[in-house]
């Protein structure tokens, strides 16, 4: 099987980028396209942009100005130091904090006109002292938990405080709920959660709502309420999993062959001499390992001949799916590239592996873990593209 590799165009190839172990590239208009796909099965419900953690890796200065561009005019994060950045180049966005307000940050959030995410009651008198002090009109959000157990108030406390709230005209610009199982559709929780926050929401009248995650968003429009709130799905994570990704690729990811070797048939690869060759061998060598992100556990976990509990990654070489075989070293991987034509894998040469046919969920899945993890632990040490 030929698959599509996908090639740097030689032009782009600067001296730092032939000294790095590998390239990221980072296709921002995909992420833009995902976003417009997102936002048009929402419509006429608004369409954030989660873009915690350094925007799912991708680096949120370029992602929030591609998105912005998209039309995205509210953003999440998780903490008001990301909160800033995603000020410094949409001055003009709704920003919500979901970590939401730390004990004496609330001038932090006044100063770069961020908006928390209030959590707990304690939370709430904070920023309630705070607002009547400095008569700050910016609002917040109100998160209340339905059944996540991680933050937000509890119905009994988000009822507690509701005729206070519509008493006042509080400010909260948004209530929101978060779903547990949203990427299970026929989990019973989904519609738990929904119906509760759907009675909580009476309570709150006026103050739009927000449930939708990426997945969420999936559920269909009663999952929608009045702004839906997609993070892994902009950055091409599946959204459903078990079932078809359609969101667009954004990140790719080229390690390069630092060497080739030969190996003979019951020779031993890498730490723990793991891996065992059952036929004589070909290995490339490429400099990608966990220190940049690429997941250990992505590694089969037993030695050749005898039966692997799980397979290994791949990456592609020439075009072709190969294995990767051995331990995953901090710096380093083994490739198997003998089943490709003599000569066909030389040292310089790259291999893919996150790209065409690997996609993020396959590596995440062979590592046994979600593609969110392996995008928020991408490598610092990568030579950044990114395309348009
Ligand atoms: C991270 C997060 C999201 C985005 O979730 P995805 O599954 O990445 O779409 C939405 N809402 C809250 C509260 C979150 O923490």
């Amino acid at each position: 099987m030929t698959l599509q590799e996908p090639t740097l165009q030689p032009a782009m190839i600067s001296a730092d980028e032939a000294e790095a172990g590998g390239v990221l590239t980072i296709d921002l208009a995909a992420i833009a396209a995902n976003w417009k796909r997102l936002s048009g099965m929402t419509v006429p419900v608004e369409c954030a942009a989660v873009v915690k953690a350094d925007a799912y890796g991708c680096g949120i200065e370029r992602v929030v100005a591609a998105l912005k561009k998209a039309g995205c005019q509210t953003f999440f994060v998780a903490d008001v130091p990301e909160g800033r950045r995603v000020r410094a180049v949409a001055p003009d966005a709704v920003i919500y904090v979901l970590n939401g307000l730390m004990p004496g940050t609330a001038g932090a959030f006044a100063d770069a006109n961020l908006r928390p995410v209030i959590n707990s009651p304690t939370e709430l008198a904070e920023w309630d002292a705070f607002v009547a002090a400095n008569n700050w009109r910016a609002g917040a959000a109100l998160h209340i938990d339905t059944g996540m157990n991680r933050l937000g108030l509890t119905p009994e406390e988000a009822v507690a405080i509701a005729p206070r709230v519509q008493a006042v005209g509080h400010g909260f610009k948004l209530i929101m709920t978060h779903l547990a199982c949203a990427d299970t559709p026929d989990h019973p929780m989904n519609d738990r959660q929904m119906r509760l926050f759907r009675e909580l929401r009476i309570l709150f009248r006026g103050v739009p709502s927000s449930l939708a995650n990426s997945a969420g968003i999936f559920l269909g429009g009663t999952a929608h309420c009045d702004l839906v709130r997609p993070g892994i799905a902009l950055f091409g994570g599946n959204p459903v999993a078990g079932q078809k990704n359609p969101m667009r690729p954004v990140v790719e990811l080229q390690g390069r062959i630092a060497q080739t070797r030969a190996v003979n048939k019951g020779d031993s690869v890498g730490y723990g001499a793991c891996w065992i060759a059952a036929r004589p061998s070909r290995l490339a060598i490429v400099t990608v390992g966990y220190g940049d992100g690429y997941p250990r556990a992505a590694a089969a976990n037993k030695a050749n001949g005898t039966k692997s509990a799980k397979p290994s990654s791949n990456a592609i070489v020439a075009g072709k799916l190969c294995p990767v075989v051995g331990r995953i070293s901090m710096d380093l991987l083994a490739v198997d590239v003998t089943d490709l034509p003599p000569g066909a894998a030389r040292r310089g040469d790259v291999a893919t592996l996150i790209g065409g046919a690997i996609g993020i969920d396959d590596l995440a899945t062979a590592a046994g873990t979600i593609s969110y993890e392996i995008l928020t632990n991408l490598g610092r040490r990568y030579h950044r593209l990114y395309r348009d």
